[in-house]
């Protein structure tokens, strides 16, 4: 059997980042408790293994206390929060990635004067602190058949902008369908990020010389989960898997050539596990 492992498999900058924050405050406030405001990556093992360092992660703020500590997650909270986390009296240290924040930025100048579009998951962390950068007055839709079905007034005037991790073939089919209806000098802003766009070209790549393959990290993870999508539309057959352990021999039987490839939270030591699982099976 061979494997091809992506080379762009596993944690992005953004996520490494994160983490690398979370791992200084651990060092730093060990006598205090740490909290994160939702997982602070979309990963579950990764999430505990911080639980385990006492890390807890929180979906609402009525619990800190001044003296804790708040970290934000690498997809950023929405606006209005930050605030709040300093009212609590908290120390807050500011994960969110870098491209999240240049995408927030971008979003609250534009919609001074327009109202935003954005292609995005409804539910999605990110795109809900995104959204809060246009002060809420925006639509979300995930597809291009559903902003197809929003009633835009030709009168208003509108921008674009997407979650950094979506799918760039459907964005820029988005971008056509919007410049063929507003005109070409509509408000395009292009905030998938370099990290995501790279990672669905060479899972392409990897589909393409493959029968079958493994797309690794967690079932919440939106950017893992539209990895395996784009990897389907190969016609290649395709396996999301958050774990080793969900490899089973009738999966493999028969491939020949099995690609390899992982979400932007997903850790190194569970690529190198599923990695030797299937090599285990040869
Ligand atoms: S996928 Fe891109 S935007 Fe998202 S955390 Fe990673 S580097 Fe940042």
């Amino acid at each position: 059997m061979n494997i091809i492992r992506g080379k762009r498999a596993g944690f992005c900058m953004g996520v490494a980042l994160a983490l690398k924050k979370l791992d200084e405050a651990i060092l730093k406030y060990s006598s205090k408790k740490i909290y994160t405001l939702g997982p602070i990556i979309h990963n579950p093992q990764v999430v505990d293994k911080y639980a385990k360092d006492g890390v807890v992660a929180i979906e609402d703020l009525s619990i800190i206390k001044p003296e804790d500590v708040v970290v934000v997650r690498a997809h950023g909270i929405p606006r209005g929060l930050y605030k709040k986390i300093e009212e609590k009296g908290a120390v807050i240290i500011d994960a969110t990635c870098p491209k999240v924040k240049k995408a927030q930025r971008l979003i609250e100048k534009y919609s001074l004067d327009r109202i935003l579009l954005l292609y995005g998951e409804k539910d999605h962390p990110e795109v809900k602190g995104l959204l809060s950068h246009a002060q809420n007055k925006g639509m979300v839709f995930s597809s291009i058949e559903e902003l197809k079905k929003i009633d835009l007034d030709p009168f208003k005037s509108y921008f674009l902008a997407s979650q950094t991790t979506q799918q760039r073939q459907e964005f820029m089919e988005i971008v056509k369908l919007l410049k063929n209806k507003f005109g070409k000098d509509f408000p395009i802003l292009d905030t998938i990020c370099d990290a995501t766009r790279l990672r669905q070209q060479e899972a392409i790549e990897i589909a393409k010389k493959s029968d079958l393959v493994i797309v690794i990290g967690g079932y919440n993870s939106g950017n893992t989960r539209r990895l395996a999508q784009v990897v389907r539309t190969t016609g290649t057959e395709c396996y999301h898997i958050q774990s080793a352990d969900e490899i089973f021999p009738d999966m493999i039987r028969g491939k020949n050539t099995i690609g390899i490839t992982a979400g932007a939270s997903t850790p190194e030591f569970i690529i190198e596990q599923v990695e030797r699982r299937l090599q285990s099976l040869e």
